[in-house]
C-alpha cells in the first residue's frame, strides 16, 4: 500500500505556533522533506524530534520528487516542510502536491501559519474577498504587468515581498494603483518586533525614504474602488423636462415618453401618468 505526503505547515517566527498534531505527524512519518533542513532541523531538535531529513526545494524538486514518490510508493510516510508556514504557499510543495495526484498516492495537510492570511486579518481592509498574488516577478516588464492586471481588481490584494526590494516595490504600486491606495504593511508576524503599519501607498514610499526596511513584510493592499456612475444629463430635470426635451428635439410625445422610461428605467405608464398630470 502507498504512503501519505503530509503538507505540514510550521510556525512564521513563533515556534509556540506549531500545532500538537504537527509534531505528532514529524515524529511519526519515515522522512521528512525540508526546504532548508538546517532551519527545520533547528525546529525538530528544539522539540526533540529525530527523524531523516532529505531536502526538497526549488533547484532539486525534479529528481528529489522522484525520489520522494518512489518512497511513497513502497508504503513510506513522508512530511514536507518549507522554511516557514504552509508548503506550497509561495513555497515548494504544489510540485509534489502534483506528482503525488499523478502516482494515486494520498496527500493530506496539517494545517497553520499562512503569513499572508494573518497580515489579511491585521490589516484593517476587507477581508470579505481577497486575491493572493505571492511575489512580483524581478523582471520589469512582469512586475507592470502584474500589477497593470490587479489595478482595478476590487478584492484585497496580498503581495509577499523581501526587505531589499520592499522600496521599490512600494513605489511600483503607487505609480500603478495610484498614491491614494490604502495598503497595510505587516511586519516580522508573530515576531519579537511585530509590526503593521497602515498608510496609503503615497505615505508609504515617503515613510521608507528615511528608513531602511528590515524582516519580512507581507503588503496588504486596499481593492480598487468600485468606478462612480456618470451622472447623467438629466438628472436635474423633472419628468416633465425630461420628455420634452426629447419632444424639441423632434420626437413625438410618444417616443419621448418611452424613451424617458427607459432611462430612468420607471414603467412607461407611472411616466405617462406624471406628465399628463403636470402638463
Ligand atoms: N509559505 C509561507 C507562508 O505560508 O506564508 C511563505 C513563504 S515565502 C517564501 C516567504 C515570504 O512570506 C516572505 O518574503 C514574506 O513576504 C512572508 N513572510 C514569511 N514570514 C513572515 C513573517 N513572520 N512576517 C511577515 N511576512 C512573512
Amino acid at each position: 500500500m502507498n504512503g501519505t505526503l503530509y503538507l505540514c505547515a510550521t510556525p512564521i517566527g513563533n515556534l509556540g505556533d506549531v500545532s500538537a498534531r504537527c509534531l505528532e505527524i514529524l515524529n511519526s512519518v519515515d522522512l521528512i522533506a525540508a526546504e532548508d533542513t538546517r532551519r527545520t532541523l533547528q525546529l525538530l531538535n528544539h522539540f526533540g524530534i529525530s527523524k531523516p531529513l532529505t531536502s526538497y526545494h526549488e533547484h532539486n524538486k525534479r529528481e528529489k520528487g522522484g525520489y520522494i514518490i518512489n518512497l511513497l510508493k513502497q508504503g513510506k510516510n513522508v512530511a514536507q516542510v518549507s522554511d516557514a508556514g504552509t508548503p506550497a504557499i509561495s513555497d515548494p510543495g504544489e510540485d509534489l502536491v502534483k506528482l503525488c495526484i499523478e502516482n494515486d498516492i494520498t496527500v493530506t495537510s496539517v494545517p497553520g501559519p499562512v503569513a499572508g492570511i494573518n497580515a489579511l486579518i491585521l490589516s484593517g481592509l476587507s477581508t470579505a474577498r481577497y486575491a493572493f498574488e505571492g511575489f512580483l516577478s524581478v523582471n520589469k516588464r512582469h512586475r507592470k504587468e502584474h500589477l497593470a492586471d490587479v489595478k482595478n481588481d476590487a478584492r484585497t490584494l496580498i503581495f509577499y515581498e523581501a526587505p531589499h526590494k520592499l522600496r521599490t516595490t512600494l513605489a511600483d504600486m503607487r505609480d500603478a494603483f495610484g498614491a491614494d491606495r490604502k495598503i497595510a504593511l505587516a511586519r516580522e508576524l508573530t515576531k519579537v518586533h511585530e509590526e503593521i503599519l497602515r498608510f496609503t501607498l503615497g505615505e508609504a514610499v515617503k515613510y521608507y525614504e528615511e528608513l531602511t526596511p528590515r524582516g519580512e513584510y507581507v503588503i496588504v493592499v486596499e481593492g480598487a474602488k468600485e468606478p462612480k456612475a456618470e451622472a447623467q444629463w438629466w438628472e436635474s430635470l423633472s419628468v416633465a423636462e425630461h420628455i420634452e426635451k426629447y419632444i424639441s428635439g423632434g420626437m413625438s410625445s410618444k417616443e419621448a415618453i418611452k424613451q424617458t422610461a427607459s432611462d430612468r428605467n420607471i414603467p412607461k405608464r407611472e411616466i405617462y401618468n406624471e406628465y399628463h398630470n403636470l402638463s
